[in-house]
């Protein structure tokens, strides 16, 4: 039986069949093979496709993608598994009870250029597709799945630069999505280089959940590429333990190997992390693979993540259990980043919690 992370390799093994290891580990395979349709979700979970009726109406807002490398981590037989709710619809998505709305955090506001949201003095974020490999389903950009427009991407990239160059306050560039790894490696190597030849940008930051969702993608030849650009900064998004499989692992080594250093930034998310257990050991693993934990944050108000979101208050029980256990060189900061596009503020006030009932 394949091991995979401690993950019985009992679906991958279905899923690889006939699949030589060569094409599996092609991640351009991967992204051809991703499940994009209920009919495609329905054959991986050997159901009839009729029993999946309820979700139909979430892929026309929300569409479904899910490579078959992180399928292969799915217990399937499992509703709750951690991995299938980060990935598979859910019907909840479309109740917006407490009022969620696409985007809470007003980043259409702060766009002096389209995609390019400039909020904070001395950094700004460039927004450079909307694809991603995996649509997570707590996904606070979930608004943009449907938004790419093929075709104009080097233009709009282009106005980014520009206004970078017309800024000397930015010191700082990150480079988001959607996946910025999913845009063509000419693109993106003219992209960092353009930017990295302003006399006053000093460091690249690159945020992508590849090395979770699509590790793959992390090859020697785009390690070389980064490593043109340094100083850069790679952050990616592990959510739970599950995730942090030999393939991550290899994934995050080359970047560290190529001289950059990877951070984390989790979402807490409920029936995914929402417990100390849960939540120590991503945060155990992460260490191990030098990953350091940067971010935890509070699940945005977007619409269709309501069932996601668990309480600040069980976030901070968790964060203080943590505090008082763990190493430092685990605990990321617990932030909320705050309705109304004001920015991130941290949740940790650890004394004022009450003395009663700690651990
Ligand atoms: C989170 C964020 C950043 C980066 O903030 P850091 O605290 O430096 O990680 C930059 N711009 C925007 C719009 C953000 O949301
Ligand atoms: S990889 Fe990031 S941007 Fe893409 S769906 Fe997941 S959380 Fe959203």
């Amino acid at each position: 039986m394949i091991t995979i992370g401690g993950r019985s390799g009992r679906d991958l093994r279905d899923l690889r069949d006939g699949t030589p290891i060569g094409e599996w580990n092609d991640w351009k395979w991967q992204f051809r093979h991703r499940v994009r349709s209920l009919s495609q979700l329905a054959s991986a979970l050997d159901r009839p496709v009729a029993s999946l009726a309820p979700c139909r109406p979430v892929l026309r807002t929300y569409p479904i993608a899910i490579t078959p490398y992180y399928l292969s981590l799915l217990d399937l037989s499992d509703e709750n598994d951690p991995l299938r709710r980060q990935c598979f619809p859910d019907s909840r998505e479309l109740t917006f009870s407490l009022g969620g709305v696409p985007d809470p955090l007003d980043e259409e506001r702060d766009m002096p250029v389209p995609g390019l949201i400039h909020r904070y003095p001395d950094r700004c974020l460039a927004i450079v597709t909307g694809n991603c490999a995996v649509y997570c389903r707590h996904c606070n950009r979930k608004r943009m799945w449907r938004e790419s427009k093929p075709g104009r991407t080097r233009e709009r990239l282009q106005s980014m630069v520009d206004y970078v160059a017309r800024t000397p306050a930015l010191r700082e560039v990150i480079i988001s999505g959607g996946d910025p790894l999913l845009i063509s490696e000419p693109l993106l190597d003219w992209f960092l280089g353009a930017l990295r030849a302003i006399p006053h940008v000093e460091v690249l930051r690159i945020g992508s959940r590849a090395p979770v969702t699509l590790p793959m993608r992390i090859t020697p030849e785009l390690c070389a590429i980064l490593k043109r650009h340094r100083p850069l900064w790679f952050n990616t998004q592990f959510n739970h333990r599950l995730e942090i499989t030999e393939e991550a692992t290899r994934a995050c080594e080359m970047l560290l190997a190529a001289g950059i250093p990877v951070g984390n930034q989790s979402v807490l998310l409920k029936g995914v992390n929402d417990s100390y257990d849960s939540m120590r050991e991503l945060l155990y693993g992460l260490e191990r693979i030098s990953v350091r934990p940067y971010y935890l944050f509070q699940c945005d108000p977007v619409q269709g993540t309501d069932h996601f979101r668990a309480e600040i208050r069980t976030g901070m029980e968790i964060m203080e259990r943590l505090w008082r256990n763990i190493s430092g060189l685990c605990l990321p900061r617990y932030v909320l980043d705050c309705p109304g596009g004001r920015g991130k503020i941290p949740l940790q006030p650890f004394s004022l919690l009450p003395e009663k009932g700690r651990k």
